[in-house]
């Protein structure tokens, strides 16, 4: 009854969270593959479990950074170089990719500052820089 070929693979699953049914290509893989060759897929959809990512970052916000303050520290120390470029690469991607802490960043330099600035507002201001580099890119 156990073997591979009696194994199914479904098509569609219903978030944990959302409760939408999704294509399973909607949620991403736990951890690596399993003995018979499969991997599991989170409960949760990609949206929804980016959400709680955010919400548990908040939450262990002062944690969260001290731990990362500290792996840095230990990187430097153990080798200056790629611990430069492992920061200027994140950078990069941040602000290639509109990551919350660059769009945050942007925001204060318009003076809109505070430790808590609501997730909708960055979203708003992501959309328009999206808008502005594309207008940039046709100009
Ligand atoms: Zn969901």
């Amino acid at each position: 009854m156990s073997s591979i070929n009696n194994k199914t693979y479904p098509i569609y699953r219903v978030c944990t969270a959302c409760k939408q049914e999704k294509y399973i290509t909607e949620f991403r893989y736990i951890g690596r593959f399993l003995l018979d060759g499969t991997r599991t897929k989170e409960a949760k959809c990609r949206i929804c479990k980016q959400e709680s990512q955010r919400d548990y970052f908040f939450t262990n916000r002062d944690r969260l950074n001290k731990k990362a303050k500290i792996r840095m520290k230990n990187l430097i120390l153990k080798d200056p170089i790629v611990a430069k470029e492992k920061r200027l690469d994140w950078r990069r991607k941040g602000r290639e990719e509109l990551a919350d802490w660059y769009v945050k960043k942007m925001l204060f330099r318009e003076k809109i500052t505070g430790s808590d600035i609501p997730i909708e507002l960055v979203r708003v201001k992501r959309e328009l820089m999206k808008l502005k580099r594309e207008l940039k890119r046709t100009q």
